[in-house]
């Protein structure tokens, strides 16, 4: 048992923790202050010849006397030469990353989900004359965003009344374009885009429905959303396409409601208007159309004019 008396006299022979601190780092100071001299080493300036130039160079030599056959370190190059072989370096560094960068872009090109047709449609080949306001704000929303820093960008709307204005044209440009100006990091794993058309997606979602307990041949409805959700970019085509329901609007609640919270765009073309009789409020209801808005900043773009295949003669 311990008494009073002996728990002062411990006290009293305790060192406060400041002065503790202070010896410890009084020591490291003095041993600091003469990096040359450890119990393991020495280190000397002296005169070396670079390996890469041949010129002499004063270098630092390090010495380890406790082991008389270690060789003393030289240092092999003179600095300049150093700083160009190290540049050199981060430069093979930079190509092999920008190679690595280059199978992943043609990797998730295939993988996001876009249709095969639009795989080369660029901004670039694009009619501009048909529809310059459109690929004016497809451009300009494509040229800052970045996928590696997503969260608070805004959404981007294309509307046309009718089809073959080039939405879809707009649409795989964006991808291609953020894809090709990407210079992230190349051991990013997951395709950070997903290319979804609006009818096909709601379709997978209530095939899931019809899946007894067992079956785990198909895709889930969580596993759907999951492939959806986090992903920096979602496009969604041809919204409205599908008949409204209740299973229409829960759908893009769902979807709509995960972008909103993770502050993450989305990117949808449709024919519907934001309201009215036939609208993208009767598809989606009221609350997810408002959000979506929100997220737009109220900015979308109306694309008008003739069928374009019409037009150009195209079947
Ligand atoms: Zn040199």
């Amino acid at each position: 048992m311990q008494t009073e008396e002996n728990l002062e006299g411990r006290g009293a022979g305790l060192v406060p923790i400041s002065q503790v601190l202070k010896r410890v780092t009084d020591s490291q100071a003095s041993r600091q202050s003469s990096p040359g001299q450890t119990s393991q080493m020495t280190t000397t300036i002296e005169e070396c010849t670079c390996a890469q130039c041949g010129q002499a160079f004063e270098g630092e030599v390090t010495y380890y006397p406790r082991w008389p056959k270690h060789k003393p370190f030289r240092p092999a190059n003179c600095p300049s030469c150093k700083a160009e072989l190290e540049a050199r370096e981060a430069e093979e560094l930079e190509l092999e990353r920008e190679k690595q960068r280059a199978a992943l872009r043609e990797l998730w090109r295939r993988e996001c989900g876009m249709p095969p047709e639009l795989l080369t449609r660029t901004f670039d080949n694009f009619d501009r004359q048909y529809q310059k306001a459109a690929w004016k704000a497809a451009v300009r929303w494509a040229r800052d965003f970045d996928f590696d820093a997503p969260r608070g960008y805004p959404s981007l709307m294309f509307y046309s009344a009718i089809p073959g204005v080039g939405k879809g044209h707009l649409m795989a440009s964006i991808v291609n374009y953020v894809l090709d100006n990407w210079k992230g990091d190349p051991e990013r794993v997951r395709c950070p885009i997903r290319f979804e058309s609006g009818p096909s997606l709601v379709r997978r979602i209530r095939a899931t429905y019809n899946l007894r307990k067992e079956d785990v041949m198909h895709e889930r409805e969580d596993e759907v959303y999951r492939s959806l959700a986090g992903a920096p970019l979602l496009l969604l085509d041809d919204v409205g396409k599908e008949k409204p329901s209740d299973f229409t609007r829960e759908t893009y609640w769902f979807i709509v409601n995960e972008r909103v919270t993770t502050g993450l765009p989305v990117i949808i073309s449709s024919r519907l208007e934001f309201e009215g009789e036939r609208s993208l409020e009767t598809l989606m209801h009221q609350d997810t159309v408002s959000r979506l808005y929100g997220m737009t900043r109220g900015k979308f773009v109306k694309m008008r004019g003739q069928d374009y295949r019409k037009l150009k003669g195209i079947a």
